[in-house]
Formats: structure tokens, sequence, C-alpha cells
């Protein structure tokens, strides 16, 4: 189904914002106008609730969580970032393998089963995107994800 991103995120992120704590921070960096995109609106909710759900488990008393969607000429690039703990450089692209967990006697005292980023991998590359994070220790991590925009093919308009 098309889906408006824009509002969808605005929604998604009012849901968390209902229930986080006080002392964490939202920033919305959205576009004001309407971004149109195909997806499965379940599966992406669960991509961004999984992300979301990460950066506030791993945030700071005090912490910001700045959610970014930009728009590119055929994708959009969502992004989710945190000022917590960081990931190492060395885990970063493993943090999207099943059961992978940075510090285990840390992940296990934060509850969850590893899985989470790995589904998120397999959603976004089903909508045809990519998804990577970027971080620096104790400083903070982004998680970025881009959706395919189907413009219309200008091609075929001008050779008929
Ligand atoms: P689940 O999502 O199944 O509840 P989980 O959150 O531990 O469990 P993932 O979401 O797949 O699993 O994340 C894998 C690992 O990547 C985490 O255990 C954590 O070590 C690291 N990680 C993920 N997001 C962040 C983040 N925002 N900051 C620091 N580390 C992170
Ligand atoms: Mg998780």
């Amino acid at each position: 189904t098309w889906v408006n991103f824009s509002a969808y995120f605005h929604k998604v992120i009012d849901r968390f914002e209902l229930t986080k704590s006080d002392n964490i921070k939202f920033i919305r960096k959205i576009p004001r106008e309407a971004i149109f995109v195909e997806v499965d609106e379940d599966k992406i909710t669960q991509v961004l609730d999984n992300i979301i759900s990460n950066a506030l488990k791993y945030s700071p008393q005090g912490g910001t969580i700045t959610f970014r969607v930009r728009e590119l000429a055929d994708e959009i690039i969502v992004s989710v970032s945190d000022e917590g703990v960081g990931i190492p450089k060395a885990d970063l692209a493993k943090v999207f393998e099943r059961f992978y967990r940075v510090d285990k006697a840390r992940s296990r005292k934060l509850g969850g089963t590893g899985l989470g980023l790995a589904i998120a991998k397999e959603v976004v590359l089903a909508h045809g995107g990519t998804i990577w994070a970027e971080s620096k220790e104790h400083k903070g991590t982004t998680i970025y994800f881009t959706l395919p925009l189907e413009r219309e093919q200008k091609d075929d308009w001008y050779d008929v």
C-alpha cells in the first residue's frame, strides 16, 4: 500500500513519545510535505519499533533521540540517532546478524533476544532498501535505512 511516510513516521514516534521517560528528549527532522512510498506498513512498523526501542534502551539519562527523513531523487533515507553507549566498529555489521549482541552481559540485563535488527534487515531488503549503522563508542549510534521511491518513468513519455 501507498503510505505518506512523513505523516506515518510522526504517528509511530508519537506512540513512543507517550510512554518514554521525561528525561529522554525527542527531536524530529521530518519534511512537511507528503512523501509517498509503497510499503507493508505493519512490517515497516516492526522495523521502526525495534530501532526506536534499541535507541531508548541504550540511551543515557538526559539523552536525545533524533528522527530524520531525507528525500533523495530515487529513495528516502530514514534515520534514528541516539547518544548512548555506541557500538564498536568491529561489531557494526554484525549487529544485523541473528542473535548477535555486542556485550552479552549488558544485553542480557536489558532483555531481548538479539533478533530485532536481523528482522529489520530482512524487511528492509524485501522492500528494496538497505540498512546500516554508524556509531561512535560512548557518543552514540545512528541506524539508517532506505526505501525506494517509485517515480514515474519519464522516458516512456518523451519517446512517444
Ligand atoms: P531484541 O531486539 O530481539 O529485543 P536486541 O535489542 O538485543 O534484542 P537487536 O535489536 O538485534 O537485538 O540488536 C542487536 C545488538 O546490537 C544489541 O544487543 C546491542 O548490543 C546492539 N545495539 C543495537 N542498537 C543499539 C544502539 N542504539 N546502541 C547501542 N547498541 C545497540
Ligand atoms: Mg532490539
